[in-house]
């Protein structure tokens, strides 16, 4: 056993202190950062969740000169806007600038702007549906920020000034996010991955224990943007535009119900819903665990849906016709 150190000076800030998780593979393969309320000032051991052979173990481990970085650029703050959607604005506090994520309706972004005392600098328009437009305008009008959005959608979003395609890089201030075609829930949609600050924020393409629907592009398009997400870091924070994963969990189950690390979600997110708490952010590691739209590799779900062998595109475009009809 061995102790970890948590810096103060990190603990101070008052956020998440992000950890590096290299220092600590030898103890059994890569590791998840630990939830917040797992850990204290002072610190000395911590609760992480542990890969292994695709499930999640979570354990308490106490590791030695752990690496403790802090990303105090970007301060991130989702709040609840429509009937499920998310609202996220990041802020740069050396700059001032401000992003919305999507911009669902106008009044929940403003009076969240009005509690953190934000200015709206940027709105980062993922695709062109009403329930992540709808609020631009009146933004627009309010603070004349600049709005971001995909080029091959650009007929089809309301005030969008710089038009951005895969590769693409958009400033936040001081924060640059590349821009990841992840289309096929729309023609065009796109995702912000910010490399340096860890969160990626992907609309309707990744939902936790699911995705989009396929309402413009066919299973290999989504796959393969599903893919690109999917190999991001395990510890990169996913932002999506709504919350549904309580559902998503309940059809997960029937696809891969011998999935320990499904189970341990599922049951995660049911006592969230119960105590009216977002499951959202998640991550890249627990969705490759969990998100049966990533998992077309896995054996059992190959052979649940009779698709042994076959490519993992088809295997993905049965899932999701399944979840069509759940
Ligand atoms: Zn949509």
């Amino acid at each position: 056993m061995h102790g970890v150190r948590l810096l103060p000076a990190c603990l101070d800030l008052g956020r998440r202190p992000r950890l590096s998780i290299q220092n600590v593979v030898s103890i059994g393969g890569p590791v998840f950062k630990p939830r917040p309320a797992e850990y204290g000032p002072g610190a000395g051991a911590a609760r992480f969740g542990i890969f292994k052979d695709s499930d999640i173990e979570e354990t308490d481990i106490e590791v030695k000169d752990i690496e403790v970085k802090v990303m105090a650029q970007l301060e991130i703050f989702q709040f609840p806007t429509r009937s499920d959607n998310y609202g996220v604005l990041i802020h740069d506090p050396k700059t001032g600038a401000t992003a919305s994520i999507d911009a669902p309706e106008a009044a929940p972004i403003l009076a969240a702007l009005a509690q953190k005392g934000w200015d709206l600098t940027d709105i980062l328009v993922t695709h062109h549906h009403a329930d992540h437009t709808a609020g631009i305008g009146a933004l627009k009008n309010r603070y004349g920020c600049t709005v971001y959005g995909p080029a091959r959608e650009a007929g089809l979003i309301p005030g969008l000034d710089v038009e951005v395609k895969e590769g693409d890089t958009v400033s936040v201030g001081h924060a640059d996010a590349t821009v990841i075609d992840t289309s096929g829930h729309t023609r065009g949609h796109v995702s912000y991955y910010f490399p340096d600050q860890a969160p990626v924020f992907v609309g309707d393409t990744l939902f936790s224990v699911g995705c989009g629907k396929l309402l413009e592009g066919d299973a290999p398009t989504m796959w393969a943007s599903l893919s690109k997400l999917a190999a991001l870091p395990p510890e990169t924070d996913v932002y999506c535009g709504h919350e549904y994963t309580g559902a998503n969990c309940r059809f997960a189950l029937t696809i891969e119900p011998d999935n320990a690390a499904l189970r341990a979600r599922a049951a995660e997110v049911a006592e969230n819903d119960a105590n009216g708490r977002p499951s959202l952010p998640t991550t890249i590691g627990l969705e490759r665990a969990t998100n049966p739209f990533l998992r077309a590799s896995s054996p059992e779900i190959q052979a649940r849906l009779g698709l042994e062998g076959q490519p993992l595109e088809a295997v993905f475009g049965e899932v999701r016709r399944r979840k069509d009809r759940f």
